[in-house]
Formats: structure tokens, C-alpha cells, sequence
């Protein structure tokens, strides 16, 4: 059976002192569900305290924020995806709307990213979302699949690895979140383009994020093309992650 997935972005919070007491906390309040994985993409510098303190608990993965294209060089402050997993990552987030929209990264950018994170044998979790001039011009499904267009090339087992997150740019860090309905209409054309290429339709996971919250995750996890939600503020606090992460889902 697919496993839902749990993912937190820690974004710029958490040194290694204050994941590892998070982590600590979180377990008082979770217990594991058997239908779900949880994620955690915690700071760099973060990663092997999470890595370790995760290990044991087959169902959590640690993951990194970010990858730089090349595994070694002249790349100072970079991170390389052999050194995350080296670091104990199992996963790296490509292409969230914060390194697109902060950091000017490019498309081609990301799926350079993308394919480094294949070689170097992670799971890549490809963002994508449109900002909400986007959305109000009825561009959404034409900037989504623009921007999964860097994996054209990519072979079907490759395209089979990657989990996508669905997350609109005006959702992130808003308090605003899509209707579950509008997340949905978004999810089956990524579905889609991913069953047009050869992939079949249930080795897609394709999480929602966007002000995801305890109220409002039992309705976007319902849709059946919701696999699971890629959360930031709200995954801050080990009891709001846990309670989160336990939702019961009909
Ligand atoms: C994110 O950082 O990917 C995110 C969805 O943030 P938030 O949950 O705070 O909107």
C-alpha cells in the first residue's frame, strides 16, 4: 500500500540542539500510523542530529532543504547531495517556492538539481505552485506544468522516484490556503502528466502544502489525489506536527 507522507520544512529554524529536543518531543506526542510516513527537512546543519535521532523508526525519513547541482567543487557555502547523504538524508526538497522566489533560482536550475538528487540515489521532492497573479490570469495548470517540464528526459523509473509537492506560492506562509477541491483540480493534472509519460498513476505521490494546519488537514488529506502535505509554520511545534501528523483520514 502507498504510504501517505508527512513532510516538515523547518525553513531557517532548528540548529542541532533545539531538532534534537524537538524530536524528543514529538515522540511524546505520536504515535506511529501505520499508513504514513513522516518527513523531516530539517537546516544542514541539522541533519545528521535528525538523522540519528530518527533512526530505528522506519517510517521517518530526514531530508535536506536544499542541493546544489555538483557533487564536489569550487562551490562555497554549497551543500552536494553525496554530503546530505552522507549527513543521513534520504530525501531533498528541489524547487520550493522560497529558492525559486528568494533566491532567484531558475527552472533550469531545478531540474539540474533534480537530477543530482536521482544520481546521487535521494528521493527528490520537486515543488511546484503559481503565485497568485498566476492564479487570478487561470495561468495555474500552465505554470505547473511548465515547471515539471524539467523532467522531460527523465526515464519512466526515474520519474517514478520523484514526489511532487503542489504548493501555491500565495498559500506558503499566508494563512491562505486552496480549497480542498481547488488542490485537488491541481493534483489530478499533475497525476496526469506524470500517466501521460508512462508512469503508473498510484506510484505518484503528490503532497499539498500551502497553511496547512490541524484544522484543515483532515479535508485536503481526503482528497484522493492529496498523498500527504509538506507543512512549514505549523511543523515548528512537535505537539500542532504531531497532531497533524496523526489526522484520521475516512
Ligand atoms: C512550506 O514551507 O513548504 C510551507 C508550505 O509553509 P507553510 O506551511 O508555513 O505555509
Amino acid at each position: 500500500m502507498k504510504q501517505l507522507i508527512f513532510a516538515a520544512n523547518w525553513k531557517l529554524h532548528l540548529g542541532p540542539d533545539g531538532a534534537r529536543q524537538f524530536l524528543e518531543a514529538f515522540s511524546q506526542h505520536y504515535d506511529s500510523v501505520a499508513d504514513r510516513e513522516v518527513w523531516f527537512f530539517p537546516a544542514a546543519v541539522s541533519l545528521r542530529t535528525v538523522a540519528q535521532s530518527i533512526q530505528g523508526h522506519d517510517y521517518m525519513k530526514a531530508g535536506a532543504q536544499n542541493v546544489f547541482g555538483e557533487p564536489k567543487g569550487a562551490f562555497t557555502g554549497e551543500l552536494s547531495v553525496p554530503m546530505a547523504q552522507e549527513a543521513g538524508a534520504q530525501a531533498a526538497l528541489v524547487g520550493h517556492s522560497e529558492r525559486r522566489h528568494v533566491f532567484g533560482e531558475t527552472d533550469a536550475e531545478t531540474g539540474k538539481k533534480v537530477r543530482a538528487v536521482l544520481e546521487g540515489g535521494l528521493v527528490p521532492l520537486l515543488c511546484v505552485g503559481e503565485k497568485l497573479e498566476e492564479r487570478e490570469a487561470g495561468g495555474t495548470l500552465a505554470v505547473v506544468q511548465r515547471q515539471l517540464g524539467v523532467l522531460d528526459g527523465l526515464s519512466v523509473t526515474d520519474l517514478g522516484q520523484i514526489v511532487v509537492a503542489y504548493e501555491p506560492v500565495w498559500a506558503i506562509g499566508t494563512g491562505k490556503t486552496a480549497t480542498p477541491s481547488d488542490a485537488a483540480e491541481v493534483h489530478a493534472a499533475i497525476r496526469k502528466w506524470f500517466v501521460d509519460k508512462g508512469v503508473a498513476a498510484d506510484e505518484v505521490s503528490i503532497l499539498y502544502g500551502g497553511s496547512v494546519k490541524p484544522t484543515n488537514v483532515a479535508s485536503l488529506v481526503s482528497e484522493p489525489d492529496v498523498d500527504g502535505v509538506l507543512v512549514g509554520g505549523a511543523s515548528l511545534d512537535p505537539e500542532m506536527w504531531a497532531t497533524i501528523a496523526s489526522v484520521d483520514i475516512d
